[in-house]
């Protein structure tokens, strides 16, 4: 069993709602919903931070932003629109140390963020 709960759940050792799966990318939804539509993108890679994975591989940096554009037209909000965010550290709140890409949408989402 990965140390890692995102790894965990991108091995499949922890079960999880996926919505999307490839060999490089995972999407599931998030246990703890803050929207109608809370779904988390990672990388099966383990790196901590987004700035981690932006410097060690652009490209699936690219691709996460991409698979989670792809799941919100799928999930009906691409046209009222949706909110991607990455929280880093203690002050953003990151609570897993594994890059994860929040995709929120299906309600209005206040601005600025608490
Ligand atoms: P962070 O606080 O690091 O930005 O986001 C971590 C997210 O992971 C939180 O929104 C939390 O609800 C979610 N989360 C934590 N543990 C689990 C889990 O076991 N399964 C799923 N699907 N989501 C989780
Ligand atoms: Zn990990």
């Amino acid at each position: 069993m990965s140390e890692c709960l995102f790894c965990a759940i991108a091995a499949g050792e922890i079960p999880a709602d996926v919505v999307h799966s490839d060999d490089r990318t995972v999407a599931f939804r998030d246990i703890n919903p803050q929207a109608p539509v809370h779904v988390l993108v990672i990388p099966r890679e383990h790196h901590d931070t987004a700035g981690d994975l932006a410097s060690a591989d652009p490209s699936l940096t690219a691709e996460l932003i991409g698979v989670a554009a792809s799941i919100a037209q799928r999930e009906g909000v691409a046209d009222s629109g949706y909110r991607i965010v990455t929280n880093t550290g203690a002050d953003a709140g990151q609570s897993v140390r594994h890059v994860h890409f929040h995709l929120l949408g299906g309600r209005g989402l206040a601005w600025p963020p608490g």
